[in-house]
C-alpha cells in the first residue's frame, strides 16, 4: 500500500465511511496516517468505588449485587445494576443493552470501565464496557488515540483504519538524514508515526511527537530562510520626515503614549535609512496599532509614494478602512478599500486607482495580492495581526513594489526568542503601554449559573448607552454546529432581552457582505449586544463596548483569550470581561485564573507557558489558526531552536527534497508559505 493510494484500499474503509472521511479531508493512505488523535484516553488502573469522579471516565473492580433490572420506556429499555467492593456501592446503567440481562450474574466480580455521572445526587456508571481481567490489564497504562471525528465515523472506525493503513504501507520510509536525527536524538519515521497513534505510554507519546514536530518546524525554517535569502537584495526608497506629521499628530484626539512616539521613531529612521525596513510591532490589544500604521503610511504618501495596509478579515479591513479615511482623509489623502466582498466592478475600478495613483492608500486582505493588482509607486505595506498570515503572502506583497519598506503588526506576544525565530531578521519594536486614559477591565471567572446575573448587568450597562459582545461556545469540530450554536444562542437571548435591546449575531459561515453589515451596524450603536463566534478576535474596535462574556472559556487558549477579552477596554468606560466555564476543573480554573488577575498580554504569554511547559500536553485548545499541526510555538521552544540551527545549515533545495515524499508536509509547506486563512 503507498501514501497515495485511495483510503478505499485500507481494510474496513467501504463506500460509506470514505464519504465521511473525505469531509475530513482524508483522502489518501497518506492523509490518513496524518490525522493525527487531538488527545488521548489514557487506560488508568481500576480505583476504588470511592473514588469514582464525575465526568471522568474510570474503571472500578467490583461485585454484582443485584440483579439486573430491566425498565422498558417508549424508547428505551435500560438495564440498572449495583456493583460493590470494600469501600461503597456503585449504580450502573445501560441503554438499548436489553441482553446484558441474561450475561450478568449476580455474586460475580467484573472490571467495568466508563464515564462516571451523576443522577439524583448519586455517583453512577453510564453505559461502561465489561472487560475480562485479562484484557483489562492488557490496556492499563495504554494510551488509545482519540481523533477528530465527523458525524457518521466513530473512534473506533477511525482507529482500526489507522491501524490497518499502519500496517500495510510500505512506505514510511525515513528521509531526514541520520546525523540530523543523530545531532537532536529524533525518532525514526517510522516509529514515530507508530507511536503517535498507538503509544505504549507518555515517554513513547513524546518522543514520536517530537520528530514529527521537529519535521514541521524544519521543514517551516527552511522555507522562511529561502524567502529570506531571496529578497536580500535592494535598495530602498528613502522616505524624508515632513512636518505634515506634526500637523497630523496635532489633530489627533489625544496625545500618543510613549512607547507609540518611540515605535513611530524607530520606523521612521528605518525608512529614511536607504535600506529596506523589515520591522515587526509587537504591542498589546489596545496599544494603539492603528494610529502608528496611519502615521507611517503617511509618512509614505507626503514622499509622493503609495502604502497598503493589509488586514486578516473583510471586517478588520473596512473598520481600518474607515478610521484611515476619518484620520488622513482630513489632509488630502486618498484612500481605497479592495476585498473579495467588493463586486467585479468595484474592483476593476479600485485597481485602475491604484495604477494610476489616484489611490495613495489602499487598505485591504489578501485581495490586495492578487497578480493584476499593480501599483504606480508602493513604497510601504504594512501587515495587520501578523500571525494571521501565512509568510508566503506578507513576501508576496512586498514583491508587488519595488522593495517596499515592510511593517508587521501583532498583538500575540511571543517570548523574544521565539520572536527572532519564526520573524528571523525583523527589527522588534515593543509597545507595551496602554494610553493613558484607560481603566483596567475588571475580570470575573464563574460557572454558568450565574448567566441570569450577568444578563441583568448587561442591562444596565446597555442603558448606560454601553454595548455587548457574547461570544458563544464552540462546539464540535464541524462549521454547523457554530452556526446552530450562534442562531440558538441568539434566539435565547432575543427572548430574555424582550424589546428595547437589540441583538445581532455573527458567525465565519456568514458572506462577507452580511458580516460587514452587521458589524457596520455594531460599529454604530444600532445593536446592543453582538453574539459572535472567535471572528471578531482579531482587531476589532469599538469603543463604546464595555461587556465581553465568553463562554466555554475553558476551551480557548489564554492568548486567545486574552485578544478576545481585549475587545473591550478600549474607551475611558469601566469595562468587564465575565469568563463563563461550562465544566468544573481545577486546571481549568487555575488558568483562568492567571487571565482575571492579569491584563498585561506579555505577562499572560509567559505564564501560559509556564504552565504549559508543566507538562500538560494533552488538553488540546481549540485555536483559530494553525500554523502547525503538532508544533506548538510555546510549548515546543527548543524544538524550534534545534529546528533552526538546522535550517541555518541545509540549502532549502536540499531540505524540501527530504521531505519531498511526505504529501501531508509538502502540504503544509504550502501551507505556511500561503495562507493562514479564517
Ligand atoms: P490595537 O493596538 O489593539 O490595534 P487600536 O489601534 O485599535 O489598538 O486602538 C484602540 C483604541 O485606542 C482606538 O479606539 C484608538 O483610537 C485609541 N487610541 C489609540 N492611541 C491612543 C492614545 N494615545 N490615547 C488614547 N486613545 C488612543
Ligand atoms: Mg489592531
Amino acid at each position: 500500500m503507498k501514501y497515495n493510494d485511495s483510503i478505499r484500499t485500507v481494510k474496513g474503509v467501504g463506500e460509506k465511511a470514505e464519504q465521511r472521511f473525505h469531509k475530513l479531508n482524508i483522502w489518501e493512505v497518506g492523509d490518513l496516517l496524518q490525522h493525527y488523535p487531538r488527545d488521548y484516553d489514557e487506560f488508568r488502573d481500576a480505583v476504588p468505588i470511592r473514588e469514582l469522579r464525575e465526568g471522568e471516565l474510570m474503571a472500578v473492580e467490583g461485585v454484582l449485587r443485584t440483579k439486573p433490572a430491566l425498565k422498558n420506556t417508549s424508547r428505551m429499555k435500560i438495564v440498572t445494576v449495583f456493583f460493590e467492593d470494600a469501600t461503597g456501592i456503585v449504580q450502573a446503567t445501560w441503554f438499548n443493552m436489553p441482553f446484558l440481562v441474561r450475561q450478568l450474574h449476580m455474586g460475580t466480580r467484573y472490571l467495568l470501565r466508563g464515564k462516571v455521572g451523576r443522577i439524583n445526587g448519586k455517583i453512577v456508571m453510564e453505559q461502561p464496557k465489561l472487560y475480562s481481567r485479562n484484557e483489562f490489564y492488557k490496556n492499563v497504562g495504554k494510551m488509545l488515540p482519540i481523533y477528530p471525528l465527523t458525524s457518521g465515523l466513530t473512534n473506533t472506525q477511525v482507529t482500526k483504519a489507522v491501524s490497518n493503513a499502519l500496517s500495510e504501507c510500505d512506505e514510511l520510509t525515513e528521509f531526514l538524514p541520520a546525523e540530523i536525527r543523530k545531532r537532536h536524538g529524533l525518532a525514526g519515521y517510522r516509529k514515530a508515526v507508530r507511536d503517535i497513534h498507538f503509544p505504549a505510554d507518555r515517554v513513547q507519546f513524546l518522543k514520536a511527537r517530537r520528530r514529527l514536530v521537529f519535521d514541521e518546524l524544519f521543514l517551516y525554517q527552511a522555507a522562511l530562510k529561502a524567502i529570506r535569502l531571496r529578497n536580500n537584495h535592494a535598495s530602498a526608497h528613502v522616505m524624508e520626515y515632513r512636518n505634515e506629521l506634526d500637523e497630523f499628530r496635532d489633530s489627533l484626539p489625544f496625545s500618543l503614549t510613549g512607547a507609540q512616539d518611540r515605535t513611530f521613531r524607530e520606523i521612521a529612521a528605518d525608512m529614511a535609512s536607504g535600506t529596506v525596513m523589515n520591522r515587526l510591532v509587537q504591542g498589546d490589544v489596545g496599544s494603539g496599532k492603528t494610529v502608528v500604521a496611519a502615521m507611517s503610511l503617511y509618512l509614505a504618501v507626503c514622499n509622493g509614494s503609495q502604502g497598503a495596509f493589509m488586514a486578516p478579515t473583510e471586517v478588520l479591513a473596512a473598520q481600518h478602512y474607515e478610521s484611515l479615511t476619518k484620520m488622513l482623509g482630513p489632509f488630502g489623502v486618498r484612500i481605497g478599500l479592495l476585498t473579495g466582498a467588493l463586486t467585479p466592478k468595484q474592483k476593476r475600478e479600485g485597481k485602475r486607482m491604484i495604477a494610476s495613483g489616484e489611490w495613495d492608500i489602499v487598505v485591504g486582505t489578501h485581495a490586495i495580492l492578487q497578480d493584476n493588482v499593480e501599483f504606480r509607486d508602493l513604497a510601504l505595506v504594512i501587515t495587520d495581526e501578523q500571525h494571521r498570515f501565512g509568510v508566503r503572502q506578507r513576501e508576496k506583497l512586498s514583491e508587488k513594489g519595488d522593495n517596499p519598506h515592510v511593517l508587521a503588526m501583532s498583538a500575540t506576544p511571543i517570548p523574544r526568542t521565539l520572536a527572532l525565530v519564526l520573524y528571523g531578521d525583523m527589527d522588534l519594536s515593543v509597545m507595551d503601554e496602554l494610553p493613558a486614559d484607560r481603566l483596567p477591565v475588571k475580570n470575573c471567572v464563574v460557572g454558568t449559573n450565574y448567566r441570569p446575573a450577568a444578563y441583568r448587568f448587561m442591562k444596565e450597562q446597555i442603558g448606560f448607552g454601553h454595548q455587548v459582545y457574547i461570544i458563544c461556545p464552540m462546539v464540535e469540530e464541524n462549521g454547523e454546529s457554530e452556526m446552530e450554536n450562534v442562531a440558538i444562542y441568539t434566539e435565547r437571548l432575543r427572548e430574555i432581552f424582550k424589546d428595547g435591546i437589540v441583538v445581532d449575531s455573527l458567525h465565519g459561515k456568514m458572506k462577507p457582505q452580511e458580516k460587514n453589515e452587521v458589524m457596520s451596524r455594531f460599529c454604530r450603536g444600532k445593536s446592543d449586544i453582538l453574539v459572535s463566534t472567535t471572528v471578531i478576535e482579531v482587531g476589532i474596535d469599538v469603543p463604546n463596548a464595555t461587556v465581553i462574556m465568553i463562554e466555554n472559556a475553558e476551551r480557548f487558549g489564554l492568548a486567545q483569550l486574552h485578544q478576545l477579552r481585549g475587545r473591550v477596554g478600549r474607551g475611558d468606560a469601566q469595562s468587564y470581561c465575565i469568563l463563563v466555564y461550562g465544566r468544573e476543573s481545577e486546571e481549568g480554573k487555575e488558568r483562568l485564573s492567571i487571565l482575571a488577575d492579569s491584563n498585561d498580554g506579555f505577562e499572560i504569554a509567559r505564564e501560559d507557558l509556564k504552565l504549559r511547559g508543566q507538562g500538560d500536553f494533552f488538553g488540546v485548545m481549540q485555536s483559530g489558526d494553525k500554523l502547525f499541526r503538532l508544533a506548538d510555538i510555546y510549548e515546543d521552544a527548543d524544538i524550534f531552536t534545534a529546528a533552526h540551527e538546522e535550517a541555518c545549515r541545509y540549502r532549502f533545495d536540499e531540505v524540501s527534497r527530504f521531505y519531498a515524499k511526505n504529501k501531508g508536509l509538502m502540504e503544509r509547506l504550502d501551507h505556511y508559505m500561503g495562507t493562514v486563512s479564517l
